[in-house]
C-alpha cells in the first residue's frame, strides 16, 4: 500500500493543458527514469526532493514548453512516492508521442553513481503493482534507454542493473539478493532438514516394523511353548504306560522331618532307653 504525497507536498504549479490520459489497451508497461543531474550531490530529504521536483517542473514548463513536469510518479531514496502528473495522465518523458502512448514514466530520484536503496526499490515495486491495476497488460518495466528513439544514459547504470535483476518487479523478494555464501548456507540448511526428515521417517518405519516383528516372535514362542508342553505330556504318558504297575506303590513315601514340640513331654516308647523304667510289681510278688 503506497501513500502518494500529493502535488501540494512539493508546491506544484497547476499544469497547462496536456496530452490527456493513457489508454489502457495501448499501455505496454512502465519506463524508469532518473533526473540526470550530472552531479553526485544526493537528493534525500523531503525538503530537498520537494525543491528538486519544483525545479524540474519549472524547467519542463518554462524552458521545454511542456504542460507539466514530464513524469507521472517520483520515488525517492527514503521510499516516499510523490504524485507528479499522476498515473492516468500521459507522460512527456519517454521520447516521442508513440512511446509516451505505450509507457508510463516513473522518476527515481537518483544522482550519478547512486545505487537505489532498499526503500526506493520496495516503494517502486508497490507503485508498479498499482500501475498494473490500472493497466493490466502493461507489465513491462524498461529503462528509458531501452525505449527512447535517441540514445540516453537514463536512468543510469545502477538502476538499469536493478531493472535487469528484477528488483522492481512486484512480488520480487529481497531474499533473491542473497550472496552466493548465503545461498549455499540456505541450500545446506534445506538439505540438512530433508535428511533429518528422511531419517525420522526411516526410524518411524523401523520402530513400527520392530514392534510387528516382536509381536510375531512372541506369537511363535507361545506356539512353540504350547506345542512342546503338549508333546512332553504325550511323551510322559507313553513312558508311564510302560512302567511296572506297583512302581508307584513301592516308591518310598517322602516324610516330613519331625520338629520337636517344646510344650509336651517326649513320648519315650522304647523303655530300654528309659533311665527310670517302671517296676513290674506282679512279677516282683511272685519272686517273694
Ligand atoms: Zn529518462
Amino acid at each position: 500500500m503506497v501513500e502518494y504525497l500529493p502535488r501540494s507536498a512539493w508546491n506544484a504549479r497547476p499544469p497547462n493543458a496536456g496530452p490527456g490520459n493513457l489508454t489502457a489497451s495501448h499501455v505496454d508497461g512502465a519506463v524508469i527514469h532518473w533526473p540526470g543531474t550530472g552531479s553526485t550531490k544526493v537528493i534525500h530529504t523531503r525538503t530537498a526532493v520537494a525543491s528538486a521536483l519544483r525545479g524540474w517542473q519549472d524547467y519542463h514548463m518554462d524552458t521545454r514548453g511542456w504542460s507539466d513536469i514530464a513524469y507521472q510518479i517520483a520515488v525517492d531514496q527514503e521510499g516516499r512516492a510523490w504524485t507528479l502528473r499522476g498515473m492516468r495522465t500521459k507522460s512527456g518523458a519517454n521520447g516521442d508521442a508513440d512511446v509516451n502512448d505505450r509507457y508510463g514514466a516513473i522518476l527515481l530520484v537518483l544522482v550519478t553513481g547512486e545505487q537505489p536503496s532498499a526503500a526506493m526499490k520496495a516503494t517502486t515495486r508497490a507503485v508498479i503493482a498499482d500501475f498494473r491495476k490500472l493497466y493490466p497488460r502493461g507489465t513491462a518495466i524498461r529503462p528509458h534507454s531501452a525505449v527512447r528513439p535517441e540514445p540516453t544514459d537514463c536512468p543510469g547504470d545502477p538502476a538499469r542493473a536493478a531493472i535487469a535483476r528484477g528488483d522492481f518487479n512486484p512480488g520480487h523478494s529481497e531474499d533473491d539478493d542473497m550472496t552466493p555464501a548465503q545461498m549455499q548456507e540456505l541450500k545446506n540448511f534445506i538439505e540438512a532438514r530433508t535428511q533429518a526428515y528422511a531419517l525420522w521417517v526411516h526410524k518411524q518405519l523401523r520402530r513400527d516394523l520392530t514392534a510387528v516383528a516382536k509381536a510375531y516372535a512372541l506369537d511363535i514362542k507361545n506356539y512353540e511353548r504350547q506345542t512342546d508342553a503338549a508333546d512332553a505330556a504325550r511323551a510322559a504318558a507313553a513312558v508311564w504306560a510302560t512302567a511296572p504297575k506297583n512302581l508307584a506303590a513301592d516308591a518310598p513315601a517322602q516324610q516330613e522331618p519331625q520338629v520337636p514340640d517344646p510344650n509336651t513331654d517326649p513320648k519315650l516308647e522304647d523303655h530300654a532307653l528309659d533311665p527310670f523304667p517302671p517296676v513290674e510289681e506282679a512279677k516282683a510278688e511272685e519272686a517273694k
